[in-house]
């Protein structure tokens, strides 16, 4: 007979879907997705609001959308230029850029 192996449950740290923290969970079960049941709350509150404002006014919920988006992206593009000015001061190479962005192509009619 072979021997019995208990597998020891891995700890993960996820991370918080609304505020970012970092979670601590068991590595049983489902990863947690909030830190608490407060950040539970706030989301599904938010998730309840922006459903609200798509069915009132679907234009106003997109141009939402696309500015948070483009906040989004530039807040990644200035933590980017902040990480590689202070590799940079410590003589390392930057950090490549992990997508390019996207490139708009005109099509003919006929395409
Ligand atoms: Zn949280």
């Amino acid at each position: 007979m072979t021997k019995s192996v208990t597998k020891r449950p891995r700890k993960r740290v996820a991370r918080c879907d609304w505020c970012g923290e970092k979670i601590a969970s068991s590595g049983r079960g489902r990863t947690p997705r909030f830190c608490s049941a407060s950040h539970r709350q706030r989301a599904y509150e938010y998730r309840k609001l922006k459903l609200a404002q798509a069915v009132r006014s679907p234009l106003a919920a997109l141009k939402n959308d696309l500015a948070e988006t483009e906040l989004k992206r530039l807040i990644a593009r200035e933590v980017t230029a902040m990480v590689n000015r202070a590799l940079a001061e410590r003589g390392v190479p930057p950090i490549p850029s992990a997508h390019k962005p996207p490139q708009l192509k005109l099509l003919k009619p006929d395409e």
